[in-house]
């Protein structure tokens, strides 16, 4: 059995591997994707982690996973079933092979809400997406809408906006909610127009996406729509395991404990007021330290 199981590889695992490494734990850490990253993947540039006055989100993500290798983590690619607890033990089941652990680390991150407007699974992958960097290519000199007002839909506005001929940016308020910095480089940039206090109703097109209806009773032309409107965590597998707020994120402090003693949560699916690289980072540690107490404890 071993010591420890990080699951998910984002920010707040890598940390967590790093720190579990330096304590010479026995650990692994579990990824269901081929890459390890989580939403940095999807960033095209960040520039609040510090030491990194710009960095590309993808290679930030590749230099945190090689970091974590040269300490010394094991990676595995699988995907998680289950977790459970009997007295001595953790048992996280996946798809390929169970692994018994002292204590376990969640750090499985987020994903993108969806809008659930008439249309919107019907041209998934014709003109609906979820991922600016990933799929903004496809719009090239094409008209776009992006909906959200967070850093997320400002991020992705900024973006569509150098390879798009025009992008709107649809935001159900009159002020948006995105970091000041990026709100002000939207309102600089001539090609976004900001749609204020409109929701999307319903997304309509024949073979792909032509246009979006509001709810003030315009309707947009438009090659695609890019939803931002923030995230979710995927807990499914936890089975109500361990106590989450009325959003499914997992209820921890600082000290990320969750409600099962030897179960640590780190990073965005952790109750928290600022989802940040910088948060995660920190979760990871901190994460790594009440695992250490928690074996303390237990071995006494
Ligand atoms: P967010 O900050 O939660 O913003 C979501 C936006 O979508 C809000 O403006 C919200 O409107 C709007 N919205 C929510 N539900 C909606 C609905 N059903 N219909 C229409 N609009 C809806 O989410 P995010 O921008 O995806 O960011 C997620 C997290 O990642 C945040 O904590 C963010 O700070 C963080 N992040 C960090 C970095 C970084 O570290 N550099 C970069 C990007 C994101 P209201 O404003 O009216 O609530």
């Amino acid at each position: 059995m071993r010591d420890l199981v990080i699951i998910g590889s984002g920010p707040a695992g890598l940390s967590a591997a790093v720190y579990a490494s330096n304590a010479c734990m026995d650990f692994i850490v579990i990824e269901k994707y081929p890459m390890s990253g989580g939403q940095i993947l999807n960033t095209e540039e960040v520039n609040n982690y510090l030491g990194f006055e710009s960095a590309e989100g993808f290679t930030l993500g590749q230099t945190f996973r090689n970091h974590a290798e040269k300490s010394g983590a094991t990676f595995v690619n699988d995907e998680v079933v289950s977790i459970s607890k009997n007295k001595t033990h953790f048992e996280v089941k996946c798809e390929n092979e169970t692994y018994l652990s002292k204590a376990v680390i969640l750090a499985t991150g987020v994903i993108r809400k969806h809008l659930n407007v008439k249309g919107e699974s019907d041209f998934a992958g014709k003109g609906v997406s979820y991922c600016a960097t990933c799929d903004g290519n496809f719009f090239r000199n094409k008209i776009v809408a992006v909906v959200g007002g967070g850093d997320v839909a400002c991020e992705d506005a900024l973006y569509l906006a150098n390879v798009c001929e025009k992008v709107y940016l649809i935001h159900r308020r009159d002020k948006l909610r995105a970091a000041k910095y990026l709100q002000n480089r939207v309102f600089d940039n001539n090609k976004i127009e900001f749609v204020p206090n409109a929701n999307v109703t319903e997304i309509n097109g024949g073979n792909a996406v032509e246009s979006v209806s509001l709810d003030n009773g315009s309707v947009l032309s438009v090659n695609g729509i890019f939803i931002a409107i923030g995230v979710e965590p995927e807990v499914e597998f936890l089975n109500g395991l361990a106590d989450t707020d009325s959003q499914g994120f997992i209820v921890a402090n600082e000290d990320c404990k969750t409600s099962v003693d030897g179960l640590l949560v780190a990073g965005d699916i952790r109750t928290k007021p600022l989802r940040q690289i910088s948060t995660a980072v920190s979760d990871g540690a901190n994460a790594v330290k009440s695992a250490e107490d928690y074996f303390n404890r237990i071995e006494m």
